[in-house]
């Protein structure tokens, strides 16, 4: 008895099958009607090929490059339409996007992410963030606006989240006698958010899914892509940058192009830590990975433009991956040296945890409200197939998002602030497990070391001085 959201006539191409491919594939077979032999996978990692081939699903064996994917892509849809759903490493999505944009093809993806080579073999830091990969993605939507529909960024973070702040800001609006209608436009969300007194938001993760082995030694262990968490973890740690703040980090530096919504710190973000907060630990640290969200987060709830505008929101990512994750990122930095294996944690070799994913948004009258998902791997094996907790976050949003491009087959280049919340939600929710909102009054000056000076501002608690760990 599961909806069937709409029709995807000709091929579904989608690149990359690893954890997030193979468990967004049984919700395109759930809820789209297609012709079978027209989906079609790009996937040039062999240990995917027997599922493939079990599954009765056409595969190609190839890896996109920069040389070929022109060629590939166009023989892949030679009637210019179809759908392509991008859940692959090392693959431009810019390129991939208008591509599918001239062929008339829908576009969906998880991240901004670029050929390989990027995220090491760059040198310049400025060039590595996620600034400057969203900015060109918002560039193409500047020079190209309209047109085909492709969904960037479209996961649970970045993705989800920025649905979560929508509802949050309703939720807060309600719980504070404000009137709670979802402002038509983009103006009147940042509006509303500037007027409930919010400063900023963590995207703020726990994620306590574990085995019951202990990691080997050696081995990166993850609840999602080990490569793609690697590569985003030593990029420059990154936030948007809001109007409450009254110092600046000695290593930050601000960017000089674009929306100039956000500043990046001299310094990899998974070993930079953030104090945060969610409903099940209460009080954490978070690792300041940088992510999309931040910079689009702090762009769209500005009020203003620039680098002083009238409002803008401190926005970033608090991420406590699992335990296993912690303990693989600290033998990585501490060793100088990638770990050779790399390993996802399956749903079947889970024995207890949950992702808990939602945004923190602080500052305002009642403190801090936390808004989110809390779903466990247990209620995950009842709900879809072939994935972790982690993953259906993700790829019941992939989900929400093609949905909403079907419906919306002309809105152009967007991101997920963009969209209609309320829609994606609908289609969402039901694999999500509980979404709740827990207020609570903790704030970043409490539960610290108290013997030892710390370089802190106590005029303001949610100052990111105070939220930057040392
Ligand atoms: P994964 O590492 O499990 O799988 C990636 C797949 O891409 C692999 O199977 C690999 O063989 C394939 N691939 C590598 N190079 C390729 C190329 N040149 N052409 C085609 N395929 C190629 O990763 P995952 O966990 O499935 O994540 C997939 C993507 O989704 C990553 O970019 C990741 O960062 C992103 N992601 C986003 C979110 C979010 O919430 N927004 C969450 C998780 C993952």
């Amino acid at each position: 008895n599961y909806p069937i959201y709409g029709r995807i006539d000709g091929p579904i191409v989608m690149i990359g099958f690893g954890s997030i491919g193979k468990g967004t594939w049984p919700l395109i077979e759930r809820h789209f009607e297609y012709d079978a032999d027209q989906f079609l996978v790009i996937e040039p990692d062999t240990a995917q090929h027997n599922f493939l081939r079990q599954h009765k699903l056409n595969f190609i064996d190839t890896a996109l490059t920069p040389e070929n994917y022109r060629e590939v892509l166009s023989g892949l849809f030679p009637e210019g339409k179809g759908f392509c759903v991008n859940l692959s490493v090392d693959t431009s999505s810019l390129d991939l996007m208008k591509l599918c944009r001239e062929m008339g093809v829908l576009y969906i993806d998880t991240v901004v992410e670029p050929w390989a080579g990027f995220y090491f073999d760059t040198e310049d830091n400025a060039a590595r963030t996620n600034y400057a990969l969203r900015q060109k993605v918002r560039d193409e939507k500047a020079a190209n606006p309209g047109g085909t529909t492709a969904v960037s960024c479209c996961g649970a973070n970045p993705g989800m989240v920025s649905w979560f702040v929508k509802e949050a800001l309703l939720t807060l609006a309600r719980d504070t006698g404000r009137d709670a209608t979802a402002p038509a436009d983009r103006a009147g969300w940042a509006k509303l958010m500037q007027s409930l007194g919010v400063k900023g938001v963590h995207i703020a993760e726990r994620d306590t899914q574990a085995r019951r082995t202990p990691r080997p030694r050696g081995t990166f262990v993850n609840t999602w892509s080990v490569e793609g968490f690697i590569s985003e973890g030593f990029q420059p740690a990154e936030l948007g940058w809001g109007t409450h703040e009254t110092w600046f980090p000695e290593n930050a530096h601000r960017q000089d192009e674009g929306c100039k919504s956000a500043i990046w710190l001299e310094r990899p973000g998974a070993i930079t830590r953030v104090h945060s907060w969610c409903p099940t630990p209460g009080p954490q640290f978070g690792f300041l990975v940088t992510h999309n969200e931040a910079v689009s987060i702090s762009d769209y709830y500005t009020v203003g433009e620039g680098h002083d505008p009238e409002y803008r929101p401190t926005c970033h990512y608090a991420y406590h991956p699992s335990d296993d994750a912690v303990l693989s990122l600290h033998e990585m930095f501490g060793s100088g040296k990638q770990q050779q294996k790399h390993h996802i944690l399956t749903e079947d070799e889970i024995v207890e945890g949950i992702d808990e994913l939602g945004v923190l948004l602080f500052g305002h009258e009642k403190n801090a409200l936390w808004f989110g998902s809390r779903l466990s791997n247990e209620e995950t094996r009842d709900l879809a197939p072939y994935q972790n907790a982690t993953g259906l976050q993700v790829t019941s949003a992939v989900l929400a998002g093609m949905v909403w491009a079907l419906e919306n087959p002309q809105a152009g280049i967007v991101e997920t602030d963009e969209m209609d919340h309320a829609r994606c939600l609908e289609v969402q929710r039901p694999y999500l497990g509980p979404v709740e909102a827990h207020y609570t009054d903790w704030t970043p000056l409490q539960d610290r070391w108290e013997h030892f000076p710390e370089d802190i501002d106590e005029s303001d608690p949610w100052l990111f001085r105070n939220v930057l760990a040392t």
